[in-house]
């Protein structure tokens, strides 16, 4: 296949801001820092591209694969560590360090660094940069996936992320039980604006929701992607994640499965999502084994069935046959009544507050219908939560 467009940027060490005078201290021409480690897993396109070149001195180089765009402006990076309130007693987390850009000034505002990184090479030239200033001492370095890695405790996240694992990373940070007191992320931009919204705006969706519910976003400055090297095609912003004090008395388990259920097409109305067969086959599977109330037994009567009965799968088919038409033709009329209570039915999930989708789970939940399956659970923790945003 012909590559028209390589995936990785050979870094010219001379327009790093740091290298100045790192580069005399690296003492080498650099090839080493050109070469892939052995367990690099970049797309083999990246491999053809990089053998070409991998012998040119002076060259690191950036994939994109790995989010590797590197935010250059001095101005800016001192603007991030003023704007998260860095005190000399805290321990900041970074994820993605990349070459320091941004580490080296948390090392000196901070106590100490915590800073997890995927990318060997990176790791080095961290470390070897950090001892040229003399802040070794106050740097821990985690090479990991900082997906897999577990949190060592912080007060305060500093970073630059690689912008593909935003959602599951703000997720793990906000559910991930480990108190912090502020998360300053750099993000691109159409994400952080996801996360800035409110209900009605445009962007609102179930990340919004969720992290709404536990947290709240302040906005800091966007920054122009010409900041950054290589320059990436997309726009960031830099936005605070600050966590509530007190979050709402709810079922976590539930409210992730609710909203996943209000936000599978956000602008349908809640009483057309909660009409779709396959969706009331599996509350009503939730219901009866959740539950062993009488209330959950229905008894079939004469109602005639205006079920919408698209995308049903063999499984709900054959349970749907195990149940009468009108016992589902109750139970849909249980919700609907539930919704119409409530004034919900007409209402579309991306316009309500999230008192009000709490609200209504509660009425739910009152009346015996659940979201999730809390008798046969999947991996229901808050990292399942994260790992529901990471494909
Ligand atoms: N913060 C630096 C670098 C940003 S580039 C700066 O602003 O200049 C993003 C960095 O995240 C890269 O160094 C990349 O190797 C690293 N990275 C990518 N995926 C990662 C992951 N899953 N876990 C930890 N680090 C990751």
């Amino acid at each position: 296949m012909l590559i028209l467009k390589p995936k990785t940027t050979p870094l010219y060490h001379s327009r790093l801001i740091f290298l100045q005078r790192s580069l005399r201290n690296l003492g080498t021409k650099s090839s080493r820092y050109s070469r892939r480690s052995s367990d690099e897993e970049d797309d083999p396109k990246d491999q053809k591209f990089q053998n070409a070149e991998e012998n040119q001195p002076d060259r690191l180089y950036l994939y994109k694969s790995k989010g590797q765009h590197l935010l250059t402006n001095t101005r800016i990076l001192d603007a991030i560590v003023r704007r998260s309130d860095v005190r000399p007693t805290d321990t900041v987390l970074e994820i993605g360090p990349g070459t320091g850009n941004l580490t080296v000034k948390l090392l000196e505002a901070a106590k100490k660094v915590v800073a997890i990184e995927i990318d060997k090479r990176m790791v080095e030239v961290l470390h070897k940069r950090v001892a040229d200033e003399g802040l070794q001492d106050k740097l821990h370095v985690i090479c990991k996936d900082a997906m897999k890695a577990e949190f060592p405790r912080f007060d305060l996240v500093v970073a630059n992320i690689p912008y593909g694992i935003s959602s599951p990373l703000v997720a793990k940070l906000v559910y991930g039980g480990n108190p912090f007191r502020s998360a300053t992320l750099l993000l691109q931009k159409e994400f952080a604006r996801r996360l800035l919204a409110k209900p009605g705006d445009s962007e609102f969706n179930r990340l919004a929701v969720n992290v709404k519910l536990v947290a709240d976003v302040e906005f800091v400055m966007d920054v122009s992607k010409r900041e950054f090297l290589p320059c990436p095609k997309v726009d960031s912003s830099v936005v605070i994640i600050r966590p509530k004090a007190e979050i709402p008395d709810v079922n976590l388990d539930e409210w992730w499965a609710f909203t996943k259920t209000c936000f599978c097409k956000k602008n349908k109305t809640l009483g057309a999502t909660f009409k779709q067969k396959k969706k009331l086959i599996e509350l009503y599977k939730l219901a009866k084994a959740t539950s062993s109330n009488a209330e959950n037994s229905l008894v079939a009567k004469n109602h005639e069935s205006d079920i919408d009965y698209d995308s049903e799968t063999d499984e709900d088919v054959g349970f749907a046959s195990s149940c009468s038409d009108s016992e589902m033709t109750l139970f849909k009329e249980k919700i609907v009544g539930i919704l119409k209570t409530g004034g919900f039915h007409d209402k579309r999930p991306s316009k309500l507050s999230n008192e009000e989708l709490l609200y209504i789970l509660s009425l739910f939940n009152q009346a015996g219908i659940y979201f999730h399956d809390h008798v046969n659970p999947k991996g229901s923790d808050n990292v399942a939560f994260a790992a529901a945003y990471t494909s």
